[in-house]
């Protein structure tokens, strides 16, 4: 597996308009994308920091995780996505091999056109961690 990059920061929210006076008006970011992505229930925004993005995640279902998440106490960064250059599908498979637990034990898509895969926090010293590449 190669990393090339932190690809994004997804951050979790109950409300993306009460949060973007503070990215767009107190941290002078621009969002460029809103996009609902109805395989993980949530609505996404996003902001480019040079080449990381930040990507703003508002529940859209009550059994949406990120719903979950904010319920039981989560707030502020949910996950880190490394961007991978040779397949979220051998990657994850590569990950499992060294005994990492799997959320996803196959790719699905995510926001942007990219194809994603969790890994479990249980394996990853506490950081929900996202592998992403952009769909062929
Ligand atoms: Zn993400």
């Amino acid at each position: 597996m190669k990393i090339s990059r932190i690809d994004h920061l997804g951050i979790g929210v109950q409300s993306i308009d009460e949060v973007l006076p503070y990215y767009e008006g107190v941290l002078g970011l621009k969002c460029y994308a809103v996009e609902e992505v109805a395989d993980q229930k949530v609505k996404t925004a996003f902001f480019k920091v040079g080449e990381v993005k930040i990507e703003l995640l508002e529940p859209t279902s009550e059994d949406s995780t990120i719903a979950k998440w904010l319920a039981n106490g989560g707030k502020g960064v949910h996950h880190v996505a490394f961007a991978v250059e040779d397949g979220v599908a051998d990657a994850l498979v590569e990950v499992e091999g060294k005994g990492v637990r799997l959320i996803d034990k196959a790719p699905r898509p995510g926001a942007e056109n990219m194809m994603i895969g969790f890994l479990h926090p249980k394996s990853t010293a506490g950081v929900l961690t996202e592998l992403c590449e952009p769909k062929r």
